[in-house]
């Protein structure tokens, strides 16, 4: 693994860890920190998410759309968590800009069509449901 020079007139390949470019002496240490630290949000995120602590893997994944705008896994995600925590519009609006940038996604396909059946309390056909068992028998 190695790390890019972020210079733009460098772009040395260092090796991961390196304090300095050895190409033009730019501090790459924080760079490296910073690169992966998405990543470290992001995994927090799940890790909150399966705690049951929805609005804290919300606010990881905020923080990772946030810092990384193409990052579509992350906004599904957070389309996710905001749907769990009852917030349709936030969800609804992640999963379209997912679906912007990655038309077909197959998780902010699924997530939008679920944004738009109806909530399991109001689940009605239009028809009186007089198939099941007679009320009050037995
Ligand atoms: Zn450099």
């Amino acid at each position: 693994m190695s790390v890019r020079c972020p210079v733009l007139l460098c772009r040395e390949e260092n090796a991961y860890g390196a304090e300095l470019c050895a190409g033009c002496r730019t501090p790459l240490a924080g760079y490296a920190r910073l690169h992966t630290y998405p990543a470290y949000l992001f995994n927090r995120g799940l890790a909150a998410a399966r705690a049951g602590r929805l609005a804290a893997a919300r606010d990881c994944f905020a923080a990772v759309v946030h810092w990384c705008p193409g990052d579509t896994e992350a906004r599904n995600a957070l389309a996710l968590a905001g749907l769990r925590l009852g917030d349709r519009a936030e969800a609804h609006r992640q999963w379209t800009e997912v679906l912007d940038r990655r038309p077909g996604d197959p998780k902010a396909v699924r997530g939008l069509a679920q944004l738009a059946e109806p909530a399991e309390a109001s689940r009605s056909s239009g028809l009186p449901d007089v198939s099941g068992p007679a009320p009050g028998t037995g």
